[in-house]
Order: C-alpha cells, then sequence, then structure tokens
C-alpha cells in the first residue's frame, strides 16, 4: 500500500484568486436530510467554489444521491455517493459516514434505512406533542424534507419553529426545547455499530468514523470505539472537522495510525441549517486536499485485493 498522508500535506491552505484548488469535502447534507439545498444546488455550490469532489452523505437516506452524481457528471465535479448513520456501543452515540465506492447500497441496507427512517416519523409526532405540551403547536405537514423518501428530523423542526416565530433561530430552538435533555427532545433510535459496519461493508461502502471529536466520551473510551469499530471492518476517520481543534486533530491522527485507518475530513455543510459552517472548510477553516480521497481510495484497493 501506498504510504498514507503526512499531517502537514493535508492542511496546506489551497486558494488561488478566491477559488479552493486541489480540496474535497467528504461530508455533506442536502433537503433530503437536513441539508438547506437541493443536491443540484450543493454540487452547484461546490463547482463554483473550485472544489475537485465532495460526498454527500445525508441521514439515514440515500435518495438525493442521484440527483447529485447527475449534477457532478454535468459541472465536471466528482460526487461521491454516500450516507450517515447514526450508531451506539457502549451506551455511547457516535455517527458512521459510509462512501459506495464500489457500487449502489444493498437491498437490505436500503429497508434499514427505510426503517430508521419510519422511527425518525415516529420521534418527530411525539417531539411534536411535546412541543404542543408547551403550547408551541406545529403541523407536521411543515416538517417536509425533499423527496418522499427524506429523512426528517429536529433541524425541520427548528425551522419550522424559526417560521412561526416561536424561536429567532434553530441554534435557539436546539438550545430552548431539542437538544438531548431539552423538554421537546425525544430520544431516537439508532443502530449497533458492529451492525451498521457489516451492512455498509456488504454494500461495498468505506465506513468512516464521523467527527470522533464531538463523541460524548473520553480517550479510553474513543480508543475502545475505534478498536471495535476497526475489527469490524472500518476504512477511515474523519481527522479534519470543524469542530476538532489542533489537539483533537492529532488525536484522531494517532487514532488512524494505530489501527491503520485513512484519515479523512468534511465540513459537515448543512447550508442555512448551520450557519457557522462553510462548504470546503474542515479543521480550522482550512480545506481538505484531494491527497486524502486518493489515500482513502487506496487503502479500499489494499483491504479488497486481501479479502481477495
Ligand atoms: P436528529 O437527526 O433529528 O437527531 O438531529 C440531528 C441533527 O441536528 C444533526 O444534523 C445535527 O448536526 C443537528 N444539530 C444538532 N445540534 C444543532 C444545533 N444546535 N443547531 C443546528 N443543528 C443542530
Ligand atoms: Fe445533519
Ligand atoms: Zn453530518
Amino acid at each position: 500500500m501506498q504510504k498514507l498522508l503526512t499531517p502537514a500535506s493535508a492542511v496546506t491552505t489551497h486558494e488561488f484568486e478566491g477559488r479552493l484548488r486541489g480540496v474535497i469535502d467528504l461530508h455533506t447534507h442536502t433537503r433530503f436530510s437536513d441539508g438547506s439545498q437541493s443536491p443540484t444546488e450543493l454540487v452547484e455550490e461546490a463547482a463554483a467554489k473550485g472544489l475537485r469532489a465532495i460526498a454527500v452523505t445525508d441521514h439515514d437516506t440515500v435518495d438525493g444521491l442521484p440527483e447529485a452524481l447527475a449534477a457532478g457528471e454535468r459541472l465536471g465535479i466528482e460526487v461521491l455517493p454516500g450516507v450517515e448513520i447514526n450508531c451506539e456501543y457502549e451506551q455511547v452515540t457516535m455517527d458512521l459516514l459510509g462512501y459506495f465506492l464500489a457500487g449502489a447500497p444493498t437491498e437490505e441496507l436500503e429497508r434499514e434505512l427505510a426503517e430508521l427512517r419510519a422511527y425518525r416519523d415516529r420521534r418527530n409526532d411525539l417531539m411534536l406533542e411535546r412541543l404542543a405540551g408547551l403550547g408551541l403547536p406545529l403541523d407536521p405537514a411543515d416538517l417536509a424534507a425533499a423527496g418522499e423518501n427524506g429523512a426528517v428530523g429536529r433541524p425541520h423542526i427548528g425551522e419550522a419553529m424559526v417560521r412561526r416565530g416561536y424561536v429567532s433561530s434553530i441554534s435557539e430552538a436546539f438550545e430552548l426545547y431539542l437538544r438531548r435533555g431539552a423538554p421537546a427532545w425525544v430520544d431516537r433510535r439508532r443502530l449497533a455499530l458492529g451492525h451498521a459496519l457489516r451492512l455498509l461493508r456488504e454494500s461495498g461502502a468505506l465506513p468512516v468514523l464521523a467527527h470522533p471529536g464531538i463523541i460524548r466520551t473520553d480517550a479510553a473510551g474513543l480508543d475502545r470505539i475505534v478498536r471495535h469499530a476497526a475489527r469490524g471492518g472500518l476504512a477511515g476517520i474523519e481527522c479534519w472537522y470543524p469542530l476538532h481543534d489542533e489537539e483533537t486533530v492529532r488525536r484522531c491522527l494517532d487514532l488512524a495510525r494505530k489501527y491503520a485507518l485513512a484519515p479523512t475530513g468534511g465540513s459537515d455543510y448543512h447550508g442555512t441549517v448551520k450557519p457557522g459552517i462553510t462548504l470546503g472548510r474542515a479543521a480550522g477553516g482550512r480545506p481538505v486536499a484531494d491527497r486524502v480521497l486518493t489515500d482513502l481510495r487506496c487503502l479500499a484497493d489494499d483491504q479488497l485485493t486481501r479479502l481477495g
């Protein structure tokens, strides 16, 4: 296998006359989950910025991918089809990103995603009941994501609350009502980490642990999660992320080395739903070099060869 990336090569700023060059973003959302843009609008923005590739990673749905891939073809920017799935291990929750670099999702994965979305709908109803009980009624029809199979969640409830004038921003809605432990919060269903890894692997997807720096655990807990996931087929770890400070990036890179994982990065762009986040900007506001994608592919080829 080719030598994996050194940290320095991934954090160089690549800018020329206001456009980004030779950089990618491996974590973005559209209106098929809780982003504010259609897949086409997202890919258009990425192309206008000069990004070489983006991964579209909506929560619990792959239905926005055909539109994103078509836009990518038209605009000459590589679109990696992906998904983001919430998981748990030892009572700690975390997100997995899956990149479908070797074909479409299996029917089993599609079925599991449909079930996760059905649970979301029930949970949304419960959260609306709680909000109504607090004197803040909303109409379920206010919570639309794009498409029939969109994944609706708390950001849509926050948007609807802003439209009704109950709060002045989505982040205020989270702070007062929707964040974990707040009065309208209801927990959601998630997959066991090992099960989600297996589903992604059987789909030919490369699983990557999303934003380890915001997992609610300590260093030893994170190490156990990564070791368990690496044994279950984890391919990469999202090291460069807007909420990761330099120390966190370094700890993630150490874990990548320790468990032979590809270091990856992305912005988790949600458009206007998360106003503080910019497409193409990860840790410290810096972009992620396209070399990261080359290394992820290289690792995947290597693993596939070993599996025969
Ligand atoms: P859900 O899938 O319904 O549990 O909602 C999770 C989504 O809400 C994720 O995309 C988070 O990034 C997003 N989120 C969490 N906290 C906030 C916040 N304070 N403001 C906006 N979005 C948030
Ligand atoms: Fe989200
Ligand atoms: Zn995300």
